[in-house]
């Protein structure tokens, strides 16, 4: 039986597993092997070869890299060394002078880039509520080049809206960037919206066992495709082979982790929701959150990110230290869940009266729902209670 290079027209818990994958030549291993090499011996001077330079290409990546095109729906994947490697690749296609609209509660760690590195090198930022487009409209200016946005956000769980979006940013010349980290491509494909770019932390959901570092880029355009590797070629942030396999090997069970987290997710979500302990709870895939007709319309799933707002710092900090499955940790989207305190944790780079204005509070808890059996994790939340 030929092997299927072309997975596109498969359904996502195939592609998952199928996409841009084929027998390594040689012996026919079903998985690509592990390429932990420098360089490629050249047969002479001169000839044209596929391989020349490890920071240039690599086939292990590679094999990753069509995995998560496949998963996106697009024609290009590039592989990082971390998901702000990846945020960092789009952000170098711009030159100083030039202006990006992008959400006020994107991740801690894209937040600071933005205010401490690149606004440094010349390049400006507006932050808006990008749940209004006609923030983001308003906003735009003749040098902005791009809108980047994050949906569902971290840790408040707001959405915006990719198709009008999409809109707004090519109506000015822009381009669309979508943080997919949170939604995964099993709940949600941003180029299907009109994205041009799709980044993620890879370190999250898609590799999803806790064991890696690592981010990646989606795009269409095959001009945008060179421009990105000409940047990561040229400034080096490569993940190594090891890491791209064990990303390509958690992304192959995509699908039943991501069925299992959101059905999790939903489960812990409601039990928050009904138990009179709890106040806010921020979940897409509840009739409660206020834009759960766009979730239902933009996602196909809410995945297992829940935050809860327990009222004080204090009753956050016992709670988070009470759980036993539960374990205090940064990070999400492994199989194991955790839990956290964004204000004094993920957002502890987000000055305080920003914090507040997104509203994080010191007493917002986030979970990371794993796929464990959800009684226990069930169980776990309500000893924690018990006694605060
Ligand atoms: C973790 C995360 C990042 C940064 O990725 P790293 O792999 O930690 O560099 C970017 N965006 C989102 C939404 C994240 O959750």
């Amino acid at each position: 039986m030929a092997h299927d290079h072309d997975a596109s027209r498969h359904r996502i818990a195939t592609r998952a597993i199928h996409a841009g994958q084929s027998p390594e030549p040689v012996t026919g291993a079903i998985m690509p092997p592990i390429f932990q090499t420098s360089t490629y011996v050249q047969a002479e001077l001169g000839a044209d070869v596929r391989y020349d330079y490890a920071r240039v290409s690599n086939p292990t990546r590679e094999a990753l890299e069509r995995n998560l095109a496949g998963l996106e729906g697009g024609r290009h994947g590039l592989a990082y060394a971390s998901g702000l490697a990846a945020i960092e690749g789009v952000m170098k296609l711009l030159s100083a002078g030039d202006h990006v609209v992008t959400e006020e509660n994107t991740y801690g760690g894209t937040n600071r880039m933005f205010n401490h590195v690149l606004s440094r090198l010349g390049i400006t930022f507006s932050f808006v509520d990008s749940r209004d487009p006609d923030q983001v409209r308003d906003a735009m200016r003749p040098e902005t080049k791009l809108v980047y946005v994050e949906t569902p956000t971290n840790p408040m769980m707001r959405l915006c809206d990719l198709e009008v979006l999409a809109g707004i940013a090519h109506e000015g010349g822009a381009l669309l960037v979508v943080d997919n980290t949170f939604a995964t491509p099993f709940n949600q494909r941003p180029l299907e919206f009109g994205a041009d770019v799709v980044i993620h932390s890879t370190t999250k959901y898609l590799n999803g066992h806790s064991d890696v570092i690592g981010g990646g880029l989606v795009v269409n355009d095959d001009p945008l495709a060179a421009d990105l590797a000409f940047v990561r070629k040229s400034t080096g942030a490569v993940p190594g082979p090891m890491d791209a396999w064990l990303v390509l090997r958690g992304m192959k069970t995509l699908a039943v982790r991501m069925r299992a987290h959101n059905e999790n997710g939903l489960t812990v979500a409601r039990w928050l929701a009904e138990h009179p302990g709890f106040e806010a709870v921020h979940y897409p895939g509840l009739p409660s959150h206020p834009q759960h007709a766009l979730a239902a319309r933009q996602m196909e799933g809410f995945t297992g990110m829940v935050s809860v707002e327990l009222g004080s710092g204090e009753r956050a900090k016992r709670f988070v230290e009470r759980t036993r499955l539960f374990a205090l940790a940064e990070s999400l989207g492994g199989v194991e869940s955790l839990i956290g305190v964004p204000a004094l944790m993920t957002h502890a780079s987000v000055a305080p009266d920003r914090r507040a204005f997104m509203g994080v509070t010191d007493g917002l808890v986030r979970l990371s729902v794993g796929i464990e059996d959800v009684d226990d994790l069930l169980e776990d939340l309500e000893a924690a209670l018990k006694g605060l």
